[in-house]
């Protein structure tokens, strides 16, 4: 079995270790003996090799970078990665790639970037000479009862869903969209838009496994099931994060 992770713009969004979600993601494919493809799908790749992704990754950016990004995914990729949303590919989107699929994101500096409308929410960041929202940060999530998921987050942006009941998880401990109503990400299709950049996927392997599952079932089938993997690490990671906190 293969699996092919589609990595937009590793090269402009990837700000805060974004990358260690891809190593994760690799890690546990090969742990079950599925092979990991990891595509590198930026700027100059063909916008079609979206489509054909079981996965899909799109990490955080400061404001400059998800200008030069905007322009591709307006006149090139945006069109493509809305389809593969839709159509429920599995998607972890983090933090400035969260805002993209969004209405609009409005910069620090006021530029508006308008979104791709994936998602029934809009961002917008309240200037320079507001704090960003920066640290750790731990949430609750109906999709994974009994546990808490913990990450790192850094954005200036404020976001606010459509209906709160959208959101991914409930804030326990940080900022999450807002800052104000305890909302954190969105869950859409089988997609997940959230603030925690953490890198989210190593301390949080029940949402790895969730990805990597819906992936397996699109292409293999329903009753696909995931061996099981000791998780020692990454629960004492986690523990220390929320012990911290
Ligand atoms: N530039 C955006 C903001 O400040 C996104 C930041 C990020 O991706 N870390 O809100």
């Amino acid at each position: 079995m293969t699996i092919n992770i589609g990595w937009l713009y590793p090269d402009l969004m990837s700000t805060y270790g974004d990358r260690g979600n891809i190593i994760a993601l690799s890690y546990r494919l090969k742990k079950r003996g599925i092979k990991p493809i990891v595509h590198k799908i930026s700027v100059h790749e063909p916008k079609e090799l979206i489509l054909k992704m079981d996965i899909i990754f799109m990490g955080g950016a400061q404001d400059k970078q998800q200008e030069i990004v905007n322009i591709d995914l307006k006149n090139n990729k945006g069109k493509y990665l809305k389809e593969a949303i839709v159509h429920g590919v599995p998607g972890l989107f983090v933090c400035g790639a969260y805002q993209f699929l969004g209405k609009y994101y409005k910069a620090a500096d006021g530029t508006i970037i308008e979104g791709l409308g994936v998602f029934d929410l809009y961002t917008e960041s309240p200037g320079l000479k507001v704090s960003r929202c920066i640290g750790n940060i731990i949430i609750e999530s109906k999709l994974f009862p009994k546990i808490k998921l913990v990450g790192f987050e850094n954005h200036g942006g404020r976001t606010y869903l459509s209906d709160q009941k959208l959101a991914f998880a409930k804030v326990i401990k940080g900022f999450g969209n807002n800052g104000e109503d305890l909302t954190e990400g969105i869950f859409y299709k089988n997609s997940f838009g959230t603030y925690l950049h953490g890198p989210i996927l190593p301390k949080n392997p029940e949402l790895s496994d969730y990805l990597i599952k819906k992936a397996l079932e699109r292409k293999y089938g329903k009753g696909t099931k995931l061996k099981k993997i000791n998780n020692r690490w990454e629960n004492i990671a986690r523990s220390w994060v929320i012990n911290k906190l």
